[in-house]
């Protein structure tokens, strides 16, 4: 078999591939959660040469279900807990599928006006969503991801700190700091380090031991210091809900430092700030509208948007598109030099890019800001029954902040020392895990740390984190896997008594 698939096989064949989807989706939790797939096993599983003659489709489907299945991670099973979710939803699927049968490449205008245009408006749409402030509307782009956003947004401001030219010379001149607390995500000290700052100039500012939060007075000190010592202070990361344990730095507080010293502001609500969506939870948005230039948020988190879809709002985009636009010949067209068009290649890294406003625009219009409202609500309350249900059991402890839907919690091992407790911790984490039924993953918070747990004293210690958020999990699934984290606990809480 080989040449191009026709439309007529394409429609069978794709026919069959959304039927094992739904397959699927219906058996998924016939699965264990965690793959159990030993290192190197799937790779054995696949022939070491590429095929000479074409072998049709039926293969794949077939060494799908072989081969790679045992390999796979289940993310959109009820009982995947673990970092945070990474929803996949119809709609969102079948936009996605548009995107790839359309196969466009949006660099320019030119090379789709729809897909520009269409990002245009969904960004502005979720910006309305979230009520976000008024200066992100028609400043949104669509990132691949958070870490490239932080990127993204470490570029404008470095520009901006230079004076606004491109560096042309190569290597910046002179010492330039970021700013960061222990609890920002790990993709500011890669921008770091990828810009040529370097990880050395990463500052990392003090935070409330109880909170978690970054201490705004601590980095007035910090930028003033390196200042007076003849460094260029350029950006302040904070973030509404960190990775660890949904931590809320004070937006407003930082901005202000922040527009003393001149310093850029990129706000990182990765997670958290599609709950934004919810008028209950819009005070996780306070501050956005004072001093905050560059925000981003991930769809592809918590709101029902298969991987991958991060929204990258600035509230002046100059800098942005100053930094990262070069013209080639080749790319010189009619609408670009009219300057009546977006190019949104000049707001990203790649030039290419895919179109991914469809799924969004797909999931946004399939479930309505009311769908998106209830699917965040459901996460939320859910995680609040669960922590209610880990406070009354005098066996465990639960870290007081979980205003989202993660909750960090951990066993008390009476009588252990903090090492071997933690030991017991990670182990009975590790035998949930291979029970196939849930996934959960853990944090460690720094020393010092009192975190609102009721012994005082988080520091160092090993904390179970359990994120929920996906789009199939419910009250049965968050009962079945308290339980068996409770009759792990006790069953290891026995042995080691003996
Ligand atoms: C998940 C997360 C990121 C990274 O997200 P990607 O889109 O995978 O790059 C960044 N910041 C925070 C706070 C996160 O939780």
């Amino acid at each position: 078999m080989s040449g191009h698939m026709t439309p007529e096989e394409f429609r069978r064949y794709g026919k069959q591939v959304i039927d094992w989807i739904a397959d699927y989706q219906e058996k998924i939790e016939s699965y264990p959660v965690l793959s159990r797939a030993r290192p190197g096993e799937v790779l054995a599983g696949l022939p070491e040469h590429p095929p000479e003659r074409g072998e049709g489709f039926e293969g794949v489907l077939a060494d799908l279900d072989q081969v790679i299945m045992p390999g796979i991670t289940h993310w959109q099973h009820p009982g995947f807990f673990a970092y945070f979710p990474a929803n996949a939803s119809g709609p969102a699927i079948l936009g996605d599928l548009l995107s790839s049968g359309l196969g466009v490449q949006g660099m320019l205008w030119a090379t789709s006006p729809a897909c520009t245009e269409l990002e245009t408006r969904v960004a502005d749409w979720l910006a309305e969503l979230l009520g976000l402030p008024e200066a992100f509307r028609g400043n949104g782009v669509i990132q691949d991801s958070a870490s490239s956003a932080c990127l993204v947004a470490v570029l404008a401001a470095l520009h901006r700190a230079g004076g606004g030219t491109p560096p042309a010379q190569g290597g910046l001149v002179g010492r330039h700091t970021l700013y960061i607390s222990s609890q920002t995500h790990s993709a500011l000290e890669k921008a770091a380090r990828i810009t040529g700052i370097g990880a050395d100039n990463v500052r990392v500012v003090d935070t409330d031991p109880d909170t978690l939060a970054m201490d705004p007075a601590h980095l007035d000190a910090l930028i003033a210091e390196d200042r007076a010592a003849g460094a260029v202070p350029v950006l302040v990361c904070a973030t509404i809900g960190t990775t660890s344990t949904t931590a809320i730095d004070p937006v407003r507080a930082i901005g202000e430092v922040c527009d003393r010293h001149g310093v850029w502001l990129h706000v990182d609500a990765a997670y958290a700030g599609v709950a934004a969506v919810c008028p209950e939870l819009r005070w996780i948005n306070d501050g956005l509208g004072e001093h905050v230039d560059s925000y981003s948020t991930n769809p592809h988190k918590w709101m029902l948007t298969n991987f991958d879809c991060n929204l990258l709002y600035l509230a002046d985009r100059g800098p942005m598109v100053d930094a990262l636009s070069i013209l080639p010949e080749y790319l010189r067209n009619q609408a670009t030099a009219s300057g009546e068009v977006i190019d949104y290649r000049d707001w990203q890294i790649s030039l290419g890019r895919r179109f991914r406003a469809l799924k969004l625009w797909s999931v946004i219009r399939w479930y309505g800001a009311e769908g998106l409202r209830e699917h965040i609500r459901t996460g939320v309350r859910l995680a609040q029954e669960l922590a209610s249900w880990i406070d009354a059991d005098p066996g465990f402890e639960v870290l007081d902040h979980h205003p989202f839907g993660l909750v960090c919690f951990r066993p008390r091992w009476e009588g252990l020392p903090d090492g071997e407790a933690d030991a017991a911790t990670l182990r009975m984490m590790e035998r949930l895990n291979a029970s196939g039924a849930l996934y959960l993953t853990h944090a460690k918070l720094p020393g010092g740390t009192r975190a609102g747990l009721p012994d005082g004293k988080a520091g160092g210690r090993v904390l179970l984190r359990m994120a929920i958020g996906g789009p199939a999990t419910t009250e049965s699934h968050v009962r079945d896997a308290w339980r068996r984290i409770r009759d792990e606990a006790s069953g290891s809480a026995a042995v080691a008594a003996t």
